[in-house]
């Protein structure tokens, strides 16, 4: 089974600290919405026979779409692709945007699941990150998502901003909780290069983060989510049993996936390949029916480094066996024996051929990954 990505390279306005692909201006929006669907005529065959069992409309904000381009996208899409009946098809939406006659708009054009960019309930925080709504229109809306029947609803939290404190962390958790949300993301903040946020702390004019803090802020997420009935099925994603994201566990899945629109990464199995992360160059390359992507070829090595570090980021961590079958024998023994100090130093536990993280080694997933790639050029 196989998923579909879109961006949509538009927003309202930039988070401090974004450093996605997008366009704060909404001039190219419908020849952008065109080449959308030239691209997706045009790479019809990338998923070969697979049916698509997930669809997800990312950004961006692709909220910012109007019902009828939404419904266009998906139409077109069903008429070049095989759409499973039961596909999990989510609209990332920011808060701002979603308002009862939006979502009755966007049941009518098949969205069955709403990814709302809430980041946090207090007006501190979302002012600090510059987002474009505010606390009243987070909990809005929830209530009118889930007045609407559109309940299978996932929300994005940040924590380790300098203005939250452990006391609003712990209440954002608590209201996701009190709402019945199903399905949380949690995301430290990152400083990126390049972002207005990474320039004003160069600047002295905001505060830097503080990794203890941030540290401490995730195990006690951990702890809070977990004494209510989520399970923590990947480092920043949190779910109540039967309510995981299918279009992301695909990726850490290593299955395929076809990602349209600019910036948008696709994979097949082989081959890694990206859209230019450029509106107008995407629009005019398409204008001419050309592609324009940069592509590379994954080597047996690229692949199983890939699949460490997605792996050890999930509940069910990485599995021996398969690494058994799918690569080679010899670097599921060296995997073992490279894991050892990690097993010793109780970062990491042992299972029935898995190797799993412990709520500590979730920490340091990125650098224990990395303590476990193969990095020989003879190893490839
Ligand atoms: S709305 Fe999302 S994509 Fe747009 S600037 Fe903010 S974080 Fe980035």
């Amino acid at each position: 089974m196989a998923g579909i990505y879109i961006h949509i390279p538009f927003c309202k306005q930039a988070c401090h600290y974004c450093n996605f692909h997008f366009s704060t201006s909404l001039a190219l929006k419908n020849d952008f919405t065109a080449a959308l669907l030239k691209e997706t005529g045009l790479r019809s065959d990338y998923l070969g026979k697979d049916s698509v069992g997930t669809i997800y409309l990312g950004g961006g904000t692709p909220s910012l779409l109007s019902e009828p381009d939404i419904t266009g996208i998906l139409q077109n899409l069903y008429r070049h692709f095989s759409i499973r009946k039961d596909a999990e098809i989510t609209l990332e939406a920011n808060p701002d945007d979603v308002s009862p006659p939006a979502l009755s708009g966007w049941k009518r054009a098949g969205i069955n699941r709403l990814s709302l960019g809430v980041q946090s309930f207090f007006p501190e925080d979302l002012q600090w990150m510059n987002r474009a709504h505010d606390e009243k229109q987070a909990i809005h809306s929830i209530l009118d998502a889930q007045s609407a029947g559109l309940d299978n609803i996932s929300i994005d939290l940040i924590y380790g901003l300098p203005t939250l404190t452990d006391k609003r962390w712990r209440e954002n958790i608590a209201k996701a909780v009190s709402l019945e949300i199903p399905h949380l993301s949690c995301y430290a903040l990152t400083v990126e290069p390049k972002t207005p946020l990474y320039k004003r702390i160069e600047q002295g004019k905001m505060q830097d983060i503080v990794p203890q803090d941030q540290a401490r802020q995730f195990m006690e997420g951990i702890q809070w989510l977990e004494e209510s009935g989520y399970e923590q099925y990947e480092i920043s994603n949190f779910a109540k049993p039967g309510k995981r994201s299918r279009h992301n566990s695909s990726y850490w899945l290593s299955e395929k996936y076809l990602g349209l629109g600019p910036s948008a990464h696709s994979f097949n199995g082989k081959t890694r390949q990206w859209n230019i992360a450029n509106n107008p160059r995407y629009i005019q390359s398409l204008s001419r029916n050309e592609l324009c992507f940069e592509i590379e070829t994954l080597k047996p090595r690229d692949r199983l480094n890939e699949y460490i570090m997605t792996s050890l980021r999930t509940m069910e961590g990485l599995d021996l066996q398969h690494v058994n079958r799918e690569f080679d024998p010899e670097k599921r023994d060296q995997l073992e024996k490279n894991a050892a100090k990690y097993i010793a130093a109780e970062d990491m536990k042992k299972e029935n051929e898995k190797l799993i993280l412990t709520r500590k080694g979730k920490l340091f997933a990125d650098g224990i990954a990395a303590g476990l790639f193969f990095l020989d050029e003879a190893d490839g």
